[in-house]
């Protein structure tokens, strides 16, 4: 994972000085939340090592702490008021879209999925949490044509 921070930077999605983990306590509370769900291991390194924050990273996707610890309530409540079609059993939903794209893990599967509000079936978007993690570093990174300016970050750019 230190080595995808690495690729992040050189890739120009993000600055150094933007990177910026959870605590101990913090992952702690995300797993004590996730309760029997097992939460892949590069999700909770991800938390470690970027859960406030990587750049442009996930850019316009709701997915940083404490966004996790209240997500799965909200799907619940989503699924009883709104989305009959959403389940929420045996997943943990740990991101979002304007809140009804949600992202989540399945305790049955390595894969990563999305349920869309309407669609009825929800979509396989990536193998596992790292290939989902590669996919939105190339994104984001092609997103930008001219590569990292570093204007959002205070350092303007001038060191990473
Ligand atoms: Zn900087």
């Amino acid at each position: 994972m230190s080595r995808f921070v690495h690729n992040l930077i050189e890739m120009g999605v993000t600055c150094s000085h933007q990177i910026s983990g959870c605590t101990v306590k913090e992952v702690e509370e995300v797993v004590r939340y996730a309760g029997d769900f097992r939460l892949p291991d590069h999700y909770l390194a991800f938390l470690s090592l970027m859960g406030h924050g990587a750049g442009q990273l996930f850019r316009g996707t709701s997915i940083y702490y404490p966004e996790p610890l209240e997500l799965n309530d909200y799907a619940r409540e989503f699924a009883e008021d709104d989305d009959p079609d959403l389940v929420t059993e045996g997943r943990f939903f740990f991101a979002h879209h304007q809140g009804y794209q949600l992202y989540y893990f399945d305790s049955q599967h390595d894969g990563v999925f999305m349920h869309s509000e309407g669609e009825g079936q929800a979509r396989l978007i990536a193998v596992d949490f790292m290939r989902l993690l590669q996919q939105e570093a190339t994104c984001q990174a092609g997103a930008s044509v001219t590569g990292y300016t570093g204007k959002e970050c205070e350092c303007a750019g001038t060191s990473r």
